[in-house]
């Protein structure tokens, strides 16, 4: 057997004094989508209770947590009953608006923490951030799209970055929603309306051999565990494919978990990460990470002993980490809109994990579930 990264402590910081939750008490979830109801399923597995609070109506994880809330972010009542229920409080989704994780936290611990949440939440300060810890990322400048100068202010950024360029809002982009890629200088303006006065970054464009993505974890006491780096790719800026192990050398392997653990430390994170990364001529290169359970962790649920969403729930009630040891060379694909037409055939493959969110609408471009197949035994990447 192949095992992650094994178990080690890092300069674990001055770390809060916590007692672990025990079975029966409750994990609040802000979210309710197939991140949170994969860690309500999990929870559940550990004797642990779930309450979801998510604004939409029937959301996917509201069928297995114990207790869902349906309001809205902004209701100081609704939340203040939430954070009174529970015990500790986590989020799948990260545009939870700022008053609201402050009444929570006047009554409970939010895991990972507030920072971790507030510099991945903006693609400019989470730049900054990671080259300040000594960390690679593509070359960016600040684009203010709603200034009069905003023309010039493009320009310059053209200027810093280099073509191709990829033009982002800082803020509230998944799935490669908000982001144009500019190849002249030309259409500039087209490029600025399409950003719609919000904040934006140019970032250059990296030229990457693969993408890989590590998944680790962080205790309460600063004990990081990583799982297998898997290598992804991308249709239509969706993750369609995470294949395991990344096709990386030893030296790249072990420099996405130092990479992983560095954010983690810099953060005093607590719970599960997703760090994706750009394998490049000259280097790791971080693209951005996720302060949460990852879509490219989803193999984990067929490859490794323990999946990723058992160890955030382990991570968030101050349960010690498991050792993410993989078992199975894995590919795992998302199954997008239409492609849940595949499902009965894919039902009836062997060595097969199917997981399906239970979403009743389809849409074009809408995760409505995953497929990970075992290729065969841990071979070494
Ligand atoms: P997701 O929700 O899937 O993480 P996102 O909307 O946060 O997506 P990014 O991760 O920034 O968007 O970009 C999506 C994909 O676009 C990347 O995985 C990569 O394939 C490509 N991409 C983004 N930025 C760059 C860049 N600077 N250079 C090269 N490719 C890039
Ligand atoms: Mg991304």
């Amino acid at each position: 057997m192949d095992g992650g990264w094994r178990l080690r402590s890092l300069s674990p910081k001055s770390l809060m004094k916590t007692d672990a939750l025990a079975p029966g008490q409750t994990i609040g979830i802000l979210g309710g989508g197939q991140l949170g109801r994969m860690l309500a399923m999990s929870a559940a597995r550990l004797g642990l209770r779930t309450h979801v609070f998510e604004p939409g109506a029937v959301p996917p994880a509201g069928e297995v947590a114990g207790v869902t809330t349906t309001a809205d972010y902004c209701d100081r009542e609704a939340l203040a009953a939430f954070a009174g229920s529970v015990d500790v409080v986590t989020y799948e989704f990260e545009n939870v608006p700022a008053e609201a994780l402050d009444l929570i936290e006047a009554r409970v611990p939010i895991r990972p923490n507030r920072r971790a949440l507030a510099v991945s939440q903006d693609r400019l300060r989470e730049k900054r951030f990671l080259n300040g810890i000594g960390l690679a990322t593509a070359p960016f400048h600040p684009v203010d799209s709603a200034s009069p100068n905003a023309a010039s202010i493009l320009k310059q950024a053209m200027e810093a970055v280099g073509l191709p360029a990829i033009l982002k809002t800082r803020r509230l982009g998944y799935d490669g929603k908000g982001q144009v890629r500019i190849e002249d200088t030309d259409c500039s303006a087209d490029f600025l309306a399409s950003m719609a006065g919000a904040e934006a970054i140019l970032e250059g464009f990296v030229d990457f051999e693969r993408e890989v993505s590590v998944i680790a974890a962080r205790s309460v006491d600063g004990r990081i565990a990583c799982f297998e780096p898997g290598e992804n790719v991308h249709r239509d800026g969706i993750l369609r494919t995470t294949r395991v192990p990344a096709q990386v050398g030893p030296g790249t392997r072990e420099r996405a978990f130092e990479i992983a653990a560095a954010i983690l430390n810099a953060l005093d994170y607590c719970g599960v990460i997703g760090v994706e990364l750009f394998d490049t001529a000259d280097g790791l290169v971080v693209n951005e990470f996720a302060p949460r359970v990852h879509n490219s962790g989803h193999w984990t649920e067929a490859g490794a002993i323990i999946d990723q969403f058992e160890q955030h729930v382990r991570a968030v009630a101050g349960w010690p980490l498991a050792d993410p040891i993989r078992h199975s060379d894995v590919e795992m694909n998302n199954l997008v809109g239409e492609d849940v037409a595949d499902v009965p055939a894919i039902a009836r493959e062997d060595g097969v994990r199917l997981h399906l969110y239970g979403k009743s609408e389809t849409r074009a471009g809408r995760k409505m579930g995953h497929v990970t197949r075992v290729l065969g035994p841990a071979t070494s990447p």
